[in-house]
């Protein structure tokens, strides 16, 4: 329950993101005829898929942009937040200022996204409207003060789109029309769906592991899955500095593999994780105590 008091924020329905989202899924809609398909079209979304999502989005915007769980060389946060641009979720900027938003008053008035107003408004519908403070670009600026001002993501920001048309530009070139289909639309409603549901279901089904007030995050195994680890998402509320996701030993989290990788190549420090641990109070056979508690460590390399 909240109980703050209702602020004058303004809601503006936004007719062009609703044309972006009927093109898209129109436009993947052709993956059903012949002639829109090709093997390596379809192998083309699944690595796309990955890079854009996982690497991009998961890594790349989120646990490196927005939570700064580990470090990265410059050259290597440029490739993977523009990775990130590739999926076509807002430049970096407005992504993370709206999720570290999201993160400062999840579930409440306060979130752009909150799973209170229903499944599907924090699922797609938010999406639809300009909000008077989430969509602002100068609050947006002030909750990415730490890199708002760096010109390439200033660039990646203004540019999403454009980037996306040459990118589709790109792929007709290499692999005609399947490839556009596949690589571009089919890729983008899939990792659409996928990121919209840690919003919605992985703040609706599954399970909790660390109760939070004000807060419906949730720990569900198939968006785990379909989102690259995002779906442990109770966890991450409870931890949004730790770079790994999925805590305990069924909790699969294929970005922390990618992060794992980049670590052993040297190229990821200073990891920050969230290690779970008992909790005396419920050992002591208080059960209305969580099972568990946690604390964040620094990786060792
Ligand atoms: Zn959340
Ligand atoms: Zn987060």
């Amino acid at each position: 329950m909240t109980t703050e008091s209702t602020p004058d924020y303004l809601l503006k329905f936004n007719p062009i993101a609703l044309s972006h989202f009927i093109v898209i899924h129109g436009m993947a809609l052709f993956a059903f005829f012949p002639f829109a398909f090709s093997w390596s079209a379809v192998a083309l979304m699944f690595f796309m898929y990955w890079l854009t999502a996982s690497i991009g989005i998961c890594l790349g915007y989120h646990r490196y942009l927005t939570h700064r769980g580990f470090t990265l060389p410059k050259w290597l946060a440029y490739f993977v937040v523009f990775c990130g641009t590739l999926a076509c979720q807002n430049g970096p900027i407005k992504w993370v200022g709206q999720h570290r938003i999201h993160h400062a008053g999840s579930d409440t008035i306060e979130d752009p996204h909150s799973a209170e107003k229903g499944f599907w408004w924090s699922h797609v519908t938010w999406m639809l409207f300009n909000h008077s403070k989430f969509d602002d670009k100068k609050i947006l600026s002030d909750y990415t003060k730490d890199f708002s001002n760096d010109k390439f993501y200033k660039f990646l920001d203004k540019y999403f789109i454009l980037i996306q048309v040459v990118l589709g530009l790109i792929f007709l070139q290499i692999g005609g029309f399947p490839w556009v289909v596949w690589g571009i639309f089919v890729r983008l409603v899939i990792a659409y769906h996928s990121t919209w549901l840690v919003n919605s279901a992985a703040h609706t089904f599954g399970y909790v592991t660390f109760p939070l007030k004000d807060d419906l995050s949730t720990n569900c195994w198939w968006v785990g899955l379909l989102a690259w680890g995002e779906g442990w998402h109770n966890n991450h509320h409870a931890f949004p500095k730790s770079a790994r996701h999925g805590l305990r030993p069924w909790e699969i989290d294929m970005t922390w593999w990618a992060l794992c990788f980049l670590e052993k190549l040297g190229l990821a420090k200073d990891i920050k994780v969230a290690k779970l641990l008992p909790n005396p109070a419920h050992e002591k056979n208080e059960s209305s105590e969580p099972a568990f508690i946690g604390k964040i460590v620094t990786q060792a390399a």
